[in-house]
């Protein structure tokens, strides 16, 4: 029997009604030199116009980054408990950033794994309604609790399970969010074990809002682990795609060496789209060269005598300075058109 080692698949998909994803989904490592953890992250974000995916390329790039620079990986649950309080204050500062702002306008969900390559131990961190479950002996069952109305409603005998189920069940209100607020508390489960066979799933409400955990146990005893998330997501585009997709499997896969026939993690290129250094950056350029035409035509006007007309570039060329902290590690969002809301 060949030899397996730990490994996940990712996917994030726009759906088939929105005109921009807002998902993002990330595969990394992090941790000490000698024995590096997997990273497994999901991310949903919202808020209007393009505040949704800057919430949760924000969350996730803070994440990833407070990972990368954590030295104490005595207690992984911490770490991740950190990563996602670093995300929280990352998204919180955007979402209020412009003054006077006292509710922030941008928040995103976040589920977060670490995992050991040789153990398969794991630890998993949520705030807000993206999930994970796990797939063992046949059994799907869902690790986190969704931080949503409709949940706590279920959860306090308010609403049954058929009627959350409901297209009138106010299923977008989510009660705890990454950068909402200035502090949040995520929960956090672990360690727990993926033993051969067993898989983990982390995934937006994208899927599991339209695909139900039966059809998705069914997905998964029927694909390898490099096809599930393509899988799951078709389904929840059949079932008619209402909302950015976005699914990870993780669990064990052959250890041979890479063939053709072992799709590679799609989701290893960050999206340039997503990043504002760049968008600054194309503002800055453009606004240099309308400064400069303007500086022309005041001279040719004035006869060249004028001396300030540089005066009005310096301020906008150093919005190009605010840039983001690039991050090592993977991510992505898949590009798309800017514009709209939703979550
Ligand atoms: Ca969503």
């Amino acid at each position: 029997m060949p030899s397996t080692r730990l490994t996940a698949f990712a996917s994030t998909d726009v759906g088939r009604t929105r005109d921009h994803n807002e998902d993002v989904v990330a595969i990394s490592m992090a941790g000490p030199a000698a024995a590096p953890y997997h990273v497994w992250l999901v991310a949903d974000g919202m808020g209007g116009g393009v505040k949704g995916e800057v919430a949760s390329a924000t969350a996730r790039d803070r994440a990833l980054a407070t990972l990368a620079r954590a030295k104490d990986w005595r207690d992984p649950a911490l770490v991740l408990a950190d990563a996602v309080r670093e995300a929280n204050s990352a998204v919180y500062s955007r979402g209020t950033a412009n003054g006077e702002l006292s509710r922030s306008a941008m928040g995103t969900t976040l589920v977060l794994a670490l995992a050991e390559p040789a153990s398969g131990r794991y630890w998993v961190a949520n705030v807000g309604d993206s999930r994970a479950y796990t797939w063992a002996d046949r059994q799907l069952r869902q690790l986190t609790r969704d931080h949503s109305l409709v949940a706590e409603q279920v959860a306090a005998g308010i609403l049954s399970a058929e009627e959350a189920r409901l297209p009138e069940a106010p299923r977008n209100v989510i009660t705890r969010a990454i950068g909402t607020d200035s502090a949040v508390q995520a929960d956090v489960f672990g360690p727990a074990t993926l033993a051969p066979g067993d898989q983990l799933v982390l995934c937006s409400d994208g899927l599991h809002g339209l695909v139900d955990d039966v059809e998705i146990a069914a997905i998964l005893s029927e694909h390898p682990l490099a096809e599930a998330p393509g899988a799951l997501i078709a389904a929840a585009n059949a079932a008619g795609g209402s909302d950015n997709i976005s699914v990870l499997v993780a669990g064990w896969a052959a250890a041979a060496p890479a063939t053709a026939t072992e799709l590679p993690p799609v989701i290893h290129v960050d999206s340039e789209r997503v990043r504002p250094w760049r968008r600054y950056a194309f503002v800055a350029l453009g606004l240099l060269a309308a400064a400069a035409v303007v500086a022309a035509l005041a001279l040719m006007l004035s006869g060249g005598s004028s001396g300030d007309d540089d005066a009005n570039s310096t301020p906008t060329a150093q919005r190009s300075g605010e840039a983001t902290t690039p991050v090592a590690g993977a991510g992505s969002a898949r590009p798309g058109a800017s514009g709209g809301q939703g979550r």
